[in-house]
Parts: structure tokens; C-alpha cells; sequence
């Protein structure tokens, strides 16, 4: 489901890199957007909405 060659290692941890700015990150702090991660930041430039933090499922998003 991960593509390994897009992880790095972000305080100790193995995870994400934003697709869009290319911050690493915790699986806790990336944010799917389609089949991109992206850091808190990026999501919001990118979709224009706040991003929750607390395990919601985001739904819906534009997909082009
Ligand atoms: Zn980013």
C-alpha cells in the first residue's frame, strides 16, 4: 500500500514524505490526499480545509 522508496526516517520513526513539499513525517502527522501524503500544511493549501488530527476520516475530496 506504501511505496517504501517515498518513506524516510522522521524522529525515529519510519513514515511518509509530503509529495508536496517534501517534509518527512510520522504516519500520525501525514494526511492522505488521493494517493499523496501530504504534511499538515500542504493539506490545507491543497484541499482548503482543516485538516483533523484526531483520527476523523476525511471523505469526499476532489480527485482531477
Ligand atoms: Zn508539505
Amino acid at each position: 500500500m506504501v511505496d517504501a522508496s517515498r518513506l524516510g526516517i522522521h524522529q525515529g520513526q519510519l513514515g511518509p514524505i509530503c509529495d508536496f513539499c517534501g517534509a518527512r513525517l510520522t504516519f500520525g502527522q501525514a494526511l492522505p490526499i488521493d494517493e499523496k501524503w501530504a504534511c499538515n500544511d500542504c493539506y490545507r493549501e491543497v484541499t482548503g480545509v482543516e485538516s483533523s488530527v484526531d483520527g476523523k476520516q476525511v471523505e469526499g475530496l476532489p480527485i482531477d
